[in-house]
């Protein structure tokens, strides 16, 4: 014979709280002004589902029948989570300042100024203002495009490789292509230019080999069916010893000679001069229209230090051909992308303010004398509050640019090293760090998480929130 539990099931499921009472107490009226009556009934359906699979399997009532409070606590958690952001601010702090992981460029005020405003107002995207008619989007930035480049007309669309593909695709879909052995890069992803040129319907014609191109290899590949020769910035890989390339102004004779378009993928494409930094100058769009190139596209959150964005610069005529091929539509930006990007090339104008007002440009200004003061005011103020468990030291590391740009080129920065001691644990410190109100992401190397100081926003925000991660250990 079974032994009788003290409360039949049936006495167990009566004691159960309705939906109704539950809904009607005050606490849970409460979470349903902030989140409303649906998500709370939801969520308390749950629950009251999970009781009665309680009561079926272990013929017992859940601990918070006896304790209201509780499930209140478990409901708020829950539907906190269910609202958080997970496209929240976190410090970068990985050594790296181009993160695509971590979302590329940080903007400038008057970018995200910008941004809010067209988020907020109507605005003439697609409106001139003087004449009175419809206008076209990219006119935004064609005229600044035009002042800092020299280029005759701009394309504006999603991405840089939306603007390899927006290019390949009206002006050479059909037709061979011309590109060096030593230039079919690989971005990332999926993205292989062998990849785009099938996709975009143009024929890869190789030329050279992966050291040397010589500019009678593009000649000698050109035929009747030829488009164009492409240049690709080989951003993320560097090739040294035996090699040759051949100069835009060479080739830039020849495709005018021949009748066939040059165009480049120069990746990411600064504006400006990076040598200041001790960073390696990058080939310039306006340099490449000099040297005779139609059409150069490049990123505008790179080393730009916009948003996400490709602009595609050069010949008005071809510009054109870009602007009514239907991808365009397809990979076109939208307001709020143009607005940071206005705001981002303004800027360019007075380039004396450069690296005060362009976040990335401030981060590769920084000197190693500062960091390292900065990195002692952090180290005393928190070493009392890690100890006994975990020490932490300043060593000298380096910074790189990321996405791709100067894979091997490095600015002298500081880390702080967090290190476990007894009783502490590296990986449990940064699943801790990860956690925080606004998590810091560091790097793991050599039993040591190092936070690079170049990364950081503002010393005593994070000053502030490693002081809390400390206190909570
Ligand atoms: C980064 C890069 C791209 C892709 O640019 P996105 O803006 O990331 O789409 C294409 N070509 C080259 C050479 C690059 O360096």
């Amino acid at each position: 014979m079974m032994t009788q539990a003290p409360d039949t099931p049936q006495a167990l499921y009566r004691a159960l709280p309705s939906m109704d009472s539950l809904l009607a107490k005050p606490s849970f009226a409460q979470l349903q002004q902030t989140y409303g009556k649906a998500a709370v009934k939801a969520a308390l359906d749950g629950h009251l589902h999970a009781a009665r699979t309680l009561i079926s399997q272990e013929h017992r009532l859940p601990n918070w029948c006896s304790d209201p409070a509780q499930l209140h606590g478990c409901l708020v958690d829950q539907l906190s989570r269910d609202y958080c952001h997970s496209l929240k601010p976190v410090w970068n702090l990985t050594g790296t300042i181009l993160h695509t992981n971590l979302g590329r460029a940080q903007q400038s005020e008057a970018a995200i100024k910008a941004v809010s405003s067209v988020m907020r107002y109507p605005t003439p995207l697609e409106f001139e203002l003087a004449a009175g008619e419809r206008g076209h989007r990219d006119n935004a930035i064609s005229g600044l495009i035009h002042r800092l480049t020299g280029a005759e007309a701009c394309c504006v669309v999603n991405n840089n490789a939306a603007a390899v593909l927006l290019m390949l695709s009206a002006v050479t879909a059909g037709k061979e292509v011309i590109v060096s052995r030593g230039e079919l890069v690989e971005i990332g992803g999926a993205f292989r230019i062998p990849d785009i040129m099938r996709q975009a319907g143009c024929t890869l014609v190789e030329v050279g080999s992966t050291n040397r191109t010589h500019l009678k290899d593009y000649e000698q590949a050109i035929t009747e069916n030829t488009a164009a020769i492409m240049k690709v910035h080989t951003s993320n890989y560097h090739i040294s010893g035996f090699t040759a390339a051949v100069e835009e102004a060479k080739l830039g004779e020849l495709c005018r000679e021949r009748g066939i378009a040059l165009i480049s993928d120069l990746g990411s494409g600064s504006l400006t001069d990076l040598r200041r930094f001790g960073l390696k100058q990058e080939p310039t769009p306006q340099a490449m229209l000099l040297d005779g190139v139609d059409l150069v596209s490049f990123s505008g959150d790179k080393l730009l230090g916009g948003p996400q964005s490709g602009l595609i610069v050069g010949k008005q005529s071809l510009i054109n051909q870009l602007q009514s091929h239907p991808l365009k539509r397809a990979l076109r930006c939208d307001k709020l992308i143009l607005a940071a990007l206005e705001a981002t090339l303004i800027h360019y104008l007075t380039p004396e303010t450069l690296d005060t007002e362009l976040p990335i440009m401030a981060k590769f200004a920084r000197s190693q004398d500062t960091l390292r003061q900065i990195g002692q005011r952090l180290q005393q103020a928190l070493i009392p509050l890690f100890q006994p468990a975990y020490g932490i030291e300043l060593q000298d590391c380096q910074t790189q640019v990321g996405s791709g740009s100067q894979p091997d080129t490095f600015l002298p920065s500081v880390a702080l090293c967090f290190t476990a001691l007894k009783g502490g644990s590296l990986s449990l410190l940064e699943q801790h760090f990860k956690q925080a109100e606004r998590p810091v992401i560091g790097r793991m190397s050599n039993d040591q998480l190092r936070l690079d100081l170049r990364g950081i926003d503002n010393e005593a925000e994070l000053l502030a929130e490693l002081s809390t991660l400390g206190v909570q250990l």
